[in-house]
């Protein structure tokens, strides 16, 4: 990171009459939202106001008109943070960053940038540049560390920045963090990734795997323990393939291990992890250790060993399922996730209905169905895919509804049990009558909804679970613990 554009541009900023704003808009994964509260860190040491704006919303969104008593009206920069994992993601960031124009027409000295995975793809940053005349600067995932730079020669200088080619693949420790709460915190671990499952664009926009220093991640933190922080998750495209640089031999589950000696009354997660990295360590060491949140996000993807292989995961169903069970049997009420594919190119119905007999077998906690999504530069965009749309939009349906009731079952099964939660904030369904209900999330990840005060954010509750459904846990706090 270039320190000096950093301090020329706030040297730009503290002449203005008021402190600029700058917004940042992330669409896609934690990881995504994990860079755009490193963009953010280095706009504050820039001399910004940040704020957040949701654009990721079709229906409440009105963003096609200049509205100056909004958000982005009153911005002198916007920032959109993109994700190619699929079209719908690539569409939706063609739409905003067409609707900006509206903005740039009437302030023509708000800088509007585009980042992320987006334009690490060829195809995309050739669109960009054609058809999004007013985008004043572009760069990649691998080019965050550049950004101070690439501000200012936009901002200082009036340059367009269109970063073509991506960086050398490097992780810049010194980059600053903004973090969008008091007590949920995202640490990165290791960055991109080296699996090339023959549908995923993230080995070409995320680059090769590289993980950050054993000593920089605990360093880290310890800190955000001793901040207060509560609930901390450790991110990577496949963080359970973790090495630490200077010692191959230290991996994920050595780390997790360490990470669990720093005293503290806290949670750490992990994300995304892939299956075929789940060594015995790590199960038991879920099991022993109470600060380890009960929760593994482990993608299957499919059932079909014949469509896994297509794939590329290395897995058959049966290898998958022995993962689960040794997994059940020896971490106390673990919650499982995972992540679908339906309707990758060639999948039969025989085919599907191997992914819906992994559903019935896994016993899901909660799973994330994609209908597949063809993606320029991998393996699976050069294969045959006869399915019509609506027949896979029948199995995606089929799917959710198998699912939904699994989820309904294991939530139900939560009624009379007392759970710790950690308090998020007000629930957003809170019915503006005089009683203010809660959120928050358990060890398990599971919602929990109960009658509480705002004085409880941030802390741990005990929750009596009265009633489980499918969209989570519904309870109460002791009536004096109630703010
Ligand atoms: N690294 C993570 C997440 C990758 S992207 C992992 O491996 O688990 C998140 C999810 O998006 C994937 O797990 C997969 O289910 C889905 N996905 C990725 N590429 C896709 C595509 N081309 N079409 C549909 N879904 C896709
Ligand atoms: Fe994509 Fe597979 Fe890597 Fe996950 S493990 S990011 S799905 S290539």
């Amino acid at each position: 990171m270039d320190e000096q554009s950093i301090i020329a541009i706030k040297e730009i900023n503290e002449k203005k009459p008021s402190k600029p704003k700058a917004c940042v808009v992330t669409f896609g994964c934690q990881q995504n939202v994990a860079d755009s509260e490193k963009i953010k860190g280095m706009l504050e040491l820039m001399g910004y106001e940040t704020i957040d704006a949701d654009m990721t919303d079709d229906i409440a969104g009105n963003f096609g008109q200049f509205d100056e008593k909004s958000i982005l009206g009153s911005c002198d920069a916007i920032i959109l943070n993109t994700c190619a994992v699929r079209e719908h993601a690539e569409l939706k960031a063609f739409s905003r960053t067409g609707q900006l124009k509206h903005y740039k027409n009437k302030n023509k000295d708000m800088l509007i940038g585009l980042c992320g995975c987006m334009p690490e793809q060829k195809h995309a940053l050739e669109y960009i540049k054609k058809s999004y005349r007013h985008v004043d600067f572009v760069f990649g995932t691998r080019s965050i560390h550049k950004f101070p730079e690439i501000f200012y020669e936009t901002l200082a200088n009036k340059k367009k920045i269109i970063q073509n080619e991506p960086a050398e693949e490097t992780i810049d420790e010194q980059l600053p963090v903004k973090r969008d709460s008091l007590f949920l915190a995202r640490v990165s671990a290791m960055y991109g990734c080296d699996n090339f499952c023959s549908y995923c664009v993230v080995p070409n926009v995320r680059g090769r795997e590289r993980s950050r220093s054993k000593d920089k991640i605990l360093e880290e933190i310890c800190g955000l323990v001793l901040s207060g922080y509560k609930d901390i998750t450790l991110l990577g495209q496949n963080v359970n393939s973790y090495k630490d640089p200077e010692n191959p031999g230290y991996g994920f589950a050595r780390l997790l291990g360490d990470i669990t000696k720093i005293e503290g009354d806290y949670w750490i997660r992990f994300l995304t992890s892939h299956p075929k990295d789940v060594p015995d360590e790590l199960i038991n060491l879920m099991g022993e250790s109470d600060k380890i949140a009960r929760h593994f996000h482990l993608p299957v993807q499919a059932g079909s060993d014949r469509i896994l292989k297509l794939m590329n995961r290395k897995y058959t169903q049966k290898n998958y399922l022995e993962l689960i069970e040794k997994l059940k049997k020896n971490v106390k009420d673990i919650a499982i996730a995972s992540d679908i594919i339906v309707g990758f190119p060639s999948e039969t119905e025989e085919d599907f209905r191997q992914t819906l007999d992994i559903i019935e077998k896994a016993q899901f906690d909660q799973i994330f169905p994609f209908i597949y999504s063809k993606r320029e530069n991998t393996p699976a965009a050069e294969m045959e895919d006869k399915t019509p749309r609506k027949e896979k939009t029948e199995r995606f349906m089929r799917l959710v509804q198998m699912q939904n009731l699994i989820t309904e079952k294991k939530n139900k099964a939560y009624e009379g049990k007392t759970v710790k939660v950690l308090v998020d904030g007000e629930h957003k369904n809170s019915d503006g009558g005089e009683k203010k209900y809660m959120a928050g999330r358990t060890t398990a990840h599971k919602l929990a909804i109960f009658e509480g005060g705002p004085g409880l954010v941030g802390r741990f509750v005990d929750v009596k679970i009265n009633s489980g459904k499918l969209h989570g846990l519904y309870g109460d706090i002791s009536p004096a613990k109630r703010p």
